[in-house]
């Protein structure tokens, strides 16, 4: 599936801000979906101020893609800001069946209060996916709802009615998630989201990109750059660094020279194919 492709100007991020909190007031608790990779980078710089005091639950996902330890450490983090956050993998499944029960204890006081007015039979919690592009919230939608809904923005200028999607007997998804810009403003971020293939590729010099994920994993997962690569030593020098992934993948151009390019091209797929394993690109401690 192409890419969703969004242009933040200030008047669609004013736009983005209005219609989530316009669907806010149907709804009883947010799911912010964050990238368990990047929590801080894949996350609305204003998230605090739009969902405002309505109970949230974080969802870390692609977890299945993310340094086991660094996402636990995540949850504490988050924990400790007094927030609830689990790790999931929408893809899979993995988590996902503990959002409803989570969602639902959330929401208990309110529920009470509703049934201690005397409403006996009190409807299903009401919740919302909150999150910027490419975090999985139509996999995750899809997941909830067991079949496939169709994405919004899937077919130019068609704007459907939204809908509730039943998940169990105690949960209602509204169809429409509310997309959300990430913080654009911080090179660090763009480069991260780039790295995980959540810019398009074509606005960014795809060389910057992989030599960022370079200069990051020659620092945090160097022996997984000397294995895929077979490696004997990680030059510090980036050029050399690129010279070397690209002799021994056989990145030539025509002059026999080192096909940059390519080199580029590999390494950022090796990244998001897994083939360098599971990787966290920020923790909680480089953050603060
Ligand atoms: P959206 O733009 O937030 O709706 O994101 P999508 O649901 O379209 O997902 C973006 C990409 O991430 C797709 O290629 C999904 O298959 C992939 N994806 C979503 N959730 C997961 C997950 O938990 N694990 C992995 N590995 N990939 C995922």
């Amino acid at each position: 599936m192409p890419m969703t492709v969004i242009q933040w100007f200030p008047g669609h991020m004013a736009k983005a801000k209005r219609e989530v909190q316009e669907k806010l007031k149907l709804i009883d608790v947010a799911f912010e979906l964050l990238d368990a990779r990047l929590p801080m980078s894949s996350r609305n710089p204003m998230i605090d101020d739009i969902l405002g005091q309505k109970p949230r639950l974080i969802l870390l996902n692609k977890a299945d893609m993310a340094d086991e330890a660094v996402t636990e450490q995540w949850i504490r983090y988050f924990r400790g800001q007094g927030r609830t956050a689990i790790a999931i993998d929408a893809q899979s499944g993995t988590g996902v069946r503990q959002i409803a029960f989570i969602a639902k204890e959330m929401v208990k006081e309110k529920f009470e209060k509703m049934r201690a007015k005397g409403i006996k039979n009190p409807r299903p919690v009401r919740a919302l996916i909150v999150g910027i592009p490419n975090v999985g919230k139509s996999t995750l939608i899809n997941r909830l709802a067991g079949r496939h809904i169709a994405k919004t923005g899937d077919k130019p200028g068609v704007t459907k009615a939204q809908q509730w999607i039943k998940v169990g007997k105690e949960m209602e998804l509204l169809d429409t998630p509310g997309i959300l810009w990430p913080k654009f403003e911080d090179e660090d971020v763009g480069f991260k989201l780039a790295v995980t293939g959540a810019i398009k590729d074509e606005i960014l010099n795809l060389q910057d990109v992989a030599a960022y994920a370079l200069r990051f994993l020659s620092v945090h997962y160097p022996e997984r750059l000397s294995e895929r690569y077979r490696l004997d030593s990680i030059p510090d020098d980036i050029v050399a660094l690129f010279d070397a992934i690209g002799r021994r993948r056989g990145c030539l151009t025509a002059g026999g020279g080192i096909d940059y390019d390519k080199v580029a091209d590999i390494v950022l797929y090796d990244i998001r194919t897994e083939k360098l394993g599971r990787l966290s690109f920020e923790t909680p401690a480089s953050w603060t």
